[in-house]
């Protein structure tokens, strides 16, 4: 109802003239009776008010001011008051309250229709002008209260997504250096409250020291390039370290001025982690390879050694000095024996005898060993339960290696301290923490009091040749050795270890439900031919080939030498005979492995002992043949041939085409 006209006259017929005139020009119009009745026409809206003088003199014109005063900011109601004229002079009242109306135009009365008309007309114009003005604004106001509204679920969308990506974001501006940031920030920063201010040498301030240089160059540098894009490691305000990356973006002013730098920060260290495990895991790989052929090749030089020295000895046997003598080589070529198959089982390359084996009797019989080795200061305690499940492992390699671990526990407790060997049956499922397949697993735990290690220690602790004992005391290979073993019989090694808080070496073993053998006593003398059969020997190692034929010709066997697999096909086919062949397994040309199969598939039936010094050798081999492993002993040769041939009756096999 913006354009009707509120009309206050109330002496005599004005206001009915008034509406008349004003109808009779196509304008609306009410007539009220009071000042009471005007304000509430007012309320509910008008064009423009009439009123005459003396209306302004009687009764309390308080509420028509106070409506008037009490405006919105965009209106202004116009009043067209018809005034008494020159002749009747204002009194002070009508003159004050005119005054408290505002947006007055007063017509002298006696007046002309047309000019009030005029008047009534413009008043209402501008009034339309107020209500257009009112609803622009209030459209206006609605669009920003929907940008806003839009705004604000762009910014919640966007902080969704931050979130989602763990990241923090940040804005510069470059003039003032102001920086925004948000709660996420902080926090990648260590703070768990948001700091109340924050700056460029604020986060150069958390940058590892070693880094800082490059990475305040690299902020210098995206002002010009227009973007920052690092990644370094940071000490957070809690005292922790980690890694994180920035990203961001810088933008111009016309001139071409850096204005401000926005981005996001994101914690990355468990991704650096990974990488890092990964990267060792990729190092002790690599280091494994090489020094598994270079193991391989040692074993293959011992294996003449070993073998002449024992060939030696039993043919000087009444000489004592010589006795002596081959002795002490063969102590020495033990002990060589010993280093390159720690080498090996680090390399995971080892010819390791996995059997069922029971824990707690090993335990045992090594015990009264340990105790000495460690000597009256330390306590060595054994927790081990009666039923513990069986282990499947190589016993003489897990000898090894709780001996090395005692050792180390010895050698971390020079003022003596505690060591304790326990054993127990786990159950680990596919989410198990220690990086295992799921499966029943005994896990062995040699926990010391000793010295303990720090991170770094105890990061590369298991790599070969890692060692901190200084030259000759250590030669790191004992851990990595253990390492290997536990990998390779498809278990693992975890080790636990603060300084100062002493060291846990938890190590893991597929549990097994067969019946553990008891380990016999070694043989002293090797038992000779016990009946007159011939050997049919490969291997393309002149020196290996010729002292392992010496062992077998000592005890009594005739021995054809060849030196590879297709010589040996070639005599097969040519009518050879022999009751057992004994075959290295990596051979140029043909494996040890592809002979067996070769033989059996043209129809060959032989007992065959496969003599390697790879324990990966052996995909093909077929996994009823019997291994001997580099460098063997002449008493473990013979026994294993004699073995070989007992299950065998003479005659019935024999090397021979049948085509
Ligand atoms: P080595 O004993 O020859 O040094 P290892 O592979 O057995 O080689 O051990 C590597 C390193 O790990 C040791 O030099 C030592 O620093 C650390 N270490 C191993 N076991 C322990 C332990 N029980 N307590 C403290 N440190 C240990
Ligand atoms: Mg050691």
């Amino acid at each position: 109802m913006p354009d009707r006209v509120l009309i206050l006259a109330p002496r005599g017929r004005d206001a009915a003239i008034a509406a008349e005139l004003l109808g009779r020009n196509g304008v609306a119009s009410v007539v009220c009776d009071d000042q009471t009745a005007l304000v509430a026409q007012l309320d509910a809206g008008a064009g423009a008010v009439m009123l005459t003088e003396e209306a302004l003199t009687v009764g309390d014109q308080d509420k028509l001011v106070a409506w008037v005063a009490a405006q919105p900011s965009w209106s202004d109601i116009p009043f067209v008051v018809l005034a008494n004229g020159a002749k009747t002079p204002r009194s002070p009242v009508a003159g004050e309250r005119l005054a408290g109306l505002g947006n007055v135009v007063l017509l002298e009365r006696p007046l002309h229709s047309e000019a009030m008309i005029g008047a009534v007309r413009s008043a209402l114009s501008a009034r339309a002008r107020q209500y257009e003005l009112r609803d622009a604004a209030d459209t206006l106001e609605q669009a920003v209260v929907d940008r806003t509204r839009e705004l604000e679920a762009a910014r919640e969308s966007l902080q969704i997504a931050l979130d989602a990506a763990d990241m923090g974001s940040w804005d510069i501006d470059l003039k003032s250096g102001d920086v925004r940031r948000t709660p996420r920030h902080d926090e990648i920063f260590g703070y768990t409250e948001p700091l109340s201010h924050w700056s460029v040498d604020i986060f150069l301030d958390h940058v590892d020291p070693a880094e800082r240089a490059d990475i305040a160059a690299s902020f210098d540098a995206a002002l010009t390039d227009g973007s920052l894009d690092i990644e370094c490691g940071i000490v957070a305000a809690d005292g922790n370290r980690r890694w994180i990356t920035a990203k961001g973006r810088v933008r111009y002013d016309g001139d071409g001025n850096a204005v401000r730098m926005t981005g996001v920060v994101s914690d990355v260290t468990d991704r650096k982690e990974a990488d890092a495990q990964l990267a060792q895991a990729h190092k002790m790989d690599a280091i494994g390879q090489l020094t598994g052929g270079v193991a391989h090749d040692f074993n293959n030089l011992l294996t003449p050694i070993v073998g002449s020295l024992d060939l030696v000895r039993r043919r000087h046997r009444d000489d004592e000095r010589t006795q002596k003598m081959i002795g002490g080589a063969l102590q020495a070529a033990e002990r060589a024996t010993i280093l390159t198959q720690r080498l090996l089982s680090f390399a995971r390359r080892q010819a390791l005898q996995p059997r069922a084996v029971d824990i707690g009797a090993l335990i045992d019989g090594i015990v009264d060993l340990i105790r000495r080795s460690l000597g009256p200061l330390i306590a060595v305690t054994l927790d081990v339960p009666r039923h513990l499940s069986p282990a499947r492992v190589d016993p003489n390699q897990l000898e090894l290696a709780l001996l090395n671990l005692a050792i180390n526990a010895r050698d971390a407790m020079p003022g003596g301290g505690s060591l304790t060997l326990s054993a127990a049956d786990v159950v680990l499922d596919v989410r198990n923490t220690v990086g295992v397949q799921a499966g029943r697993y005994v896990r062995l735990v040699a926990a010391d009091t000793g010295v303990g290690m720090d991170r770094e220690t105890l990061a590369r602790a298991t790599e070969p040749f890692f060692s901190t004992k200084g030259v000759g005391k250590g030669t790191g290979l004992g851990l990595s050795m253990i390492h290997g073993l536990a990998a390779q019989s498809g278990g693992t090694l975890h080790l636990s270890s603060e300084p100062g808080a002493g060291t846990q070496v938890e190590l893991w073993l597929p549990a097994t439900q067969d019946i553990p053998d008891k380990i016999g006593e070694p043989r002293a003398e090797p038992v000779t031919a016990r009946r007159a059969a011939s050997v049919l020997l490969v291997d393309d190692d002149d020196l290996v080939r010729c002292a392992t034929a010496d062992m077998l010709r000592d005890v009594g066997y005739t021995v054809l030498e060849m030196r590879s697999a297709s010589q040996v096909l070639a005599m097969v086919r040519s009518g050879m005979d022999a009751d057992i062949l004994v075959t290295d397994y990596l051979m140029p040309g043909m494996t040890g492995g592809q002979l067996i199969n070769e033989l059996r598939e043209s129809g060959v039936r032989i007992p065959v002992l496969l003599i390697t010094g790879y324990a990966a050798a052996g995909k093909d081999v077929p996994t009823d043949v019997p291994r001997l492993a580099k460098p063997f002993r002449q008493v473990d040769l013979a026994a294993r041939v004699d073995e070989l041939l007992r299950c065998t009756e003479p005659g019935k096999v024999k090397l021979k085409a049948i085509k």
